[in-house]
């Protein structure tokens, strides 16, 4: 049995003060919720106030991004361990935002995530084609070489958590159908099989991620090969990320 993990985004929102509220209501309405895992990855500034806010409380803590040198001459970037050092347990690694806006690649994403689970923290890595990737028939090799060049070193980890977020449903109101989720992470799940091993692919969650709200997470939840959401905007508001995590009803 693969425990659920619903995980929220804040992406570029929210500073330190208006995370702490945000969570301290989250963390009262999913009070006594079992059987799920709960993450939230606010902007790297708001962190150490929102671990603070959590505490006591099933809410874990992520960063949306990291840097794989554990330190040096590199301006801007935030290191795995300054992350765990506050408290965080998760990170996000090669979200689509990343890879479009920042020059994120596959390779950069192997080291990240060798980063992320070397520090001991959980790595949620995302995965998905772009609109005119579908619309060219090429979701599955894209699917494909992302798994196996950026993913494949880390998949019999217990805290690699794969998110397959199509590119065109983040953010844009459009959510995959149940039947193009089930179809994506049953291929993902098959690729980790091929390129580790078939107890590797049983173990692993994979989290579906693009227009993910109160309204549709029970659907996505009942396909057999989905494990979780990774959620954008829906995140942001502490009674509709709770409904996502109470999808159980
Ligand atoms: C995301 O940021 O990973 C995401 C899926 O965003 P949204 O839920 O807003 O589509």
């Amino acid at each position: 049995m693969r425990t659920p993990v619903i995980a929220g985004n804040w992406k570029m929102y929210k500073t330190a003060r208006q995370a702490a509220e945000t969570i301290r209501s989250l963390a009262d309405l999913v009070k006594g919720v079992q059987g799920v895992e709960v993450v939230i990855c606010p902007p790297f500034t708001a962190l150490a106030a929102a671990v603070e806010a959590a505490k006591g409380s099933p809410v874990a803590i992520g960063a949306q991004d990291c840097y794989w040198e554990k330190e040096g001459a590199f301006t801007g970037q935030v290191a795995v361990p300054m992350i765990a050092d506050l408290g965080c347990s998760h990170c996000i690694v090669g979200h689509s935002e990343r890879r479009q806006f920042f020059g994120e690649t596959d390779a950069t994403v192997d080291k990240k995530i060798e980063a992320v689970l070397a520090n001991g923290l959980n790595c949620i890595a995302c995965v998905g084609e772009t609109l005119a990737e579908r619309e060219a028939g090429q979701t599955f090799a894209v699917l494909e070489r992302q798994v196996r060049n950026g993913l494949s070193r880390h998949l019999t980890s217990a805290r690699l958590v794969i998110a397959y977020e199509p590119v065109w449903a983040i953010g844009t109101g459009k959510t995959a159908t149940p039947v193009q989720a089930q179809e994506a992470h049953a291929f993902i799940r098959q690729v980790v099989a091929e390129a580790a091993s078939p107890a590797a692919a049983q173990a692993v969650r994979i989290l579906y991620g693009g227009s993910v709200k109160p309204d549709n997470i029970a659907t996505l939840m009942a396909q057999p090969d989905v494990d979780g959401g990774l959620v954008g905007g829906a995140s942001l508001d502490a009674a509709s990320f709770a409904k996502i995590v109470r999808f159980r009803g």
